[in-house]
């Protein structure tokens, strides 16, 4: 078989000028696209040894019902990001999967660490996508919302995260209704907030991740991301904010939440911006099962006042979402009503769907949570909308 070299782009990373929120106008990162079996042997020579790797991919509603993957990238502490083409003619083949195997080693491999930011999508797509259960995930999403407290941060600026996803007059007095809810960040959002120099992306590439050939403006941006994880890391470590074996712990309850089945997309209750419940740490105790998310978490993980209503109930952060979509809907057909007053009915499940519009995981939720429009970050690459 005819080997086409594949050409190793280097260039030096570089950081041009700070700007207020440390984007910069260009960073440019060393990247190999690997399109064949021979580079991509390389690549995980170069992979297999070391403690920590870093990935991400890329794909159009990856691992979401419907998705697929175009792009693993990966890399080690130095060097450069591995661009693996799944896509390729010598991968996307009768033998491709064989071929592939060699990496897919590497991520079921628990001894090396894959430290990924949201890794819960990708997971899902190795999964249902190829039948590799992943193994010794770091995942850098969960560790930057356990560093807001190790930054001192306090509950006063959890619920400040909370709003505008949660409307301001539903969460000002109610504090204790979101007492361990917490907002993600998208990557992009966390390299602006611990001041890491990124350049933000200016469009969203959705099913273009599956054209082939692929821009270079596409590989490099993939690239990036990557680089984006390492370099987040190595600041996360430096600030002594990592603990390893708790970290993979939580990041393997993360992904285990999409192990039964690949979510919808548009399910708002599974894919939404906020941490789900039972994820930093699992309460013991009795369980019980929350209706929305369909999970069955310690009752820790629930307002007190469901514990009246055993049919229908709604764990905190499910809850929160629906105050959330309350107020969407209820803006949307001009009857914005105080939903204080109608709230603690709601938490125990007894409102009915008339009084706020919205049936319990109907097909209204998916219409309004897509015609929120705007592009946010890895929203149409994950199918987790951050905004
Ligand atoms: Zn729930």
């Amino acid at each position: 078989m005819e080997v086409t070299p594949t050409p190793s782009r280097t260039a030096t990373p570089t950081r041009t000028e700070t700007r207020p929120d440390n984007t910069a106008a260009s960073i440019e990162v060393d990247y190999t696209y690997v399109t064949n079996e021979y580079v991509l042997e390389d690549a995980v020579r170069a992979l297999k040894d070391a403690s920590h790797i870093f990935l991400d991919c890329e794909g159009h509603n990856l691992g979401a019902v419907g998705g697929s993957l175009s792009l693993v990238n990966l890399a080690a502490a130095d060097g450069p990001v591995y661009v693996v083409d799944v896509l390729a003619p010598a991968f996307n083949c009768d033998e491709g999967r064989e071929v592939l195997d060699v990496m897919f080693d590497v991520l079921k491999d628990a001894a090396v660490k894959k430290v990924m930011f949201d890794g819960r999508m990708d997971a899902s797509e190795f999964m249902h996508g190829y039948g590799v259960e992943m193994s010794g995930v770091l995942d850098l999403q969960l560790a930057d919302i356990v560093s807001r407290g190790l930054r001192g941060e306090r509950q006063k600026q959890q619920i400040g995260r909370l709003v505008p996803f949660i409307h301001r007059k539903d969460v000002n007095g109610h504090w204790a209704d979101y007492d361990g809810v917490h907002r993600l960040n998208g990557l992009i959002k966390a390299m602006g907030e611990h001041k890491l120099p990124h350049v933000r992306r200016t469009e969203a590439y959705h099913e273009r991740w599956h054209a082939r050939p692929l821009g270079e403006e596409m590989i490099a941006a993939a690239a990036r991301d990557v680089h984006y994880v390492r370099t987040m890391w190595k600041h996360f470590v430096a600030q002594d904010w990592v603990r390893e074996e708790e970290l993979e712990a939580q990041s393997g309850r993360y992904a285990g939440l999409v192990r039964a089945m690949r979510p919808f997309s548009h399910d708002t209750f599974r894919c939404n911006g906020l941490l789900p419940q039972g994820i930093l740490e699992d309460l013991a105790g009795e369980r019980w099962t929350c209706t929305l998310c369909e999970r069955e978490l310690a009752r820790g993980y629930f307002l007190r006042i469901a514990l009246f209503n055993e049919g229908r109930r709604f764990c905190k952060t499910c809850r929160a979402v629906r105050m959330r979509k309350m107020r969407q809907e209820q803006r949307a057909c001009g009857k914005e009503q105080d939903i204080g007053q109608v709230r603690d009915r709601d938490a125990c499940g007894i409102l009915s769907a008339d009084e706020w519009q919205v049936p319990v995981r109907g097909r209204g939720e998916a219409a309004s949570e897509r015609s929120e429009g705007a592009y946010s970050e890895r929203e149409t690459q994950t199918g987790v909308n951050y905004l």
